[in-house]
């Protein structure tokens, strides 16, 4: 059984993001760019099941430039067997990843695809479920718990007031959810192997798959500052200001 992991290069989440002054976006030039934390946590769930004897390989793919190279490196330091590059210069937006996610489901037939609940730059959360859709699989989104057993994954998922737990058929996509498990570090040694693993390359007209934009950003602006705040002499006072002058109560 093979697994397939998106993979995405983001910037780091230590990184605080500047916005470009001309208001086209952000600034990325010189910045840590590191794999989506979300997707960290699913090359580690792949991986842990192939630990277990469940998972025959674990694939990650990565879309975008070049330099998305590194990320799979990364994971197939923490364990995946092979990695493949989606090469483009293009801006990738979540439908057109999901598009060139499916051709590649098309082409490698894996039985699981762990994707990251969101991606931590657009914060878009939709690939995973898109790419559902295009491929007519069964999803599980914010995994908290994944169990694979008998052709079905077993799932539990944070909802509000508590857990809901879904069983899928598989072939099936999940997304994962930060308090799925806690990704091991990655170890000299096997950055060194994973210099030797396969990683092919394909351009997105290979597969198939338009990628242009469908979505156009008109202004990227930073969030107005917040004022200083006060301090309030008692309850009684506090309960005034929230009714008579933030009237949220
Ligand atoms: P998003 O829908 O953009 O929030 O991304 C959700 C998930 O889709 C990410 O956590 C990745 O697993 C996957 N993904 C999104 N963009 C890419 C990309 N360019 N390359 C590989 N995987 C991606």
């Amino acid at each position: 059984m093979k697994i397939l992991v998106p993979v995405k290069r983001v910037v780091d989440y230590n990184v605080k993001v500047r916005v470009k002054s001309d208001g086209t976006g952000v600034d990325i030039a010189n910045v840590k760019m590191s794999m989506n934390p979300f997707d960290e946590i699913a090359v580690e769930e792949a991986v842990r099941l192939k630990e277990k004897g469940v998972v025959t390989e674990v694939i990650a793919v990565s879309c975008g430039d070049a330099k998305c190279q590194e990320t799979l490196r990364t994971a197939m330091a923490i364990g995946a067997d092979r990695g493949i590059l989606v090469e483009t210069t293009e801006e990738l937006q979540p439908l057109a990843v999901a598009k060139l996610l499916k051709a590649l489901v098309d082409k490698e037939q894996p039985q699981l695809i762990i994707l990251g609940k969101q991606a931590i730059d657009d914060d878009a959360n939709q690939t995973g479920q898109m790419l559902a859709a295009l491929a007519d699989l069964p999803q599980a989104t914010f995994a908290s718990k994944v169990d694979v057993a008998d052709g079905k994954a077993t799932v539990s998922r944070e909802v509000d007031g508590g857990m809901e737990t879904l069983t899928l058929t598989l072939p099936a996509v999940i997304t994962t959810d930060l308090r799925l498990n806690e990704p091991r570090y990655v170890t000299l040694p096997n950055i060194m192997k994973a210099k030797k693993k396969t990683l092919d390359v394909f351009k997105p007209e290979d597969l198939g798959v338009d990628v242009k934009p469908r979505l156009k950003t008109l202004k990227v602006s930073e969030p107005p500052k917040r004022g200083a705040g006060i301090k309030v002499a008692d309850v009684a006072a506090l309960v005034d200001k929230l009714k008579n002058e933030a009237k949220v109560i």
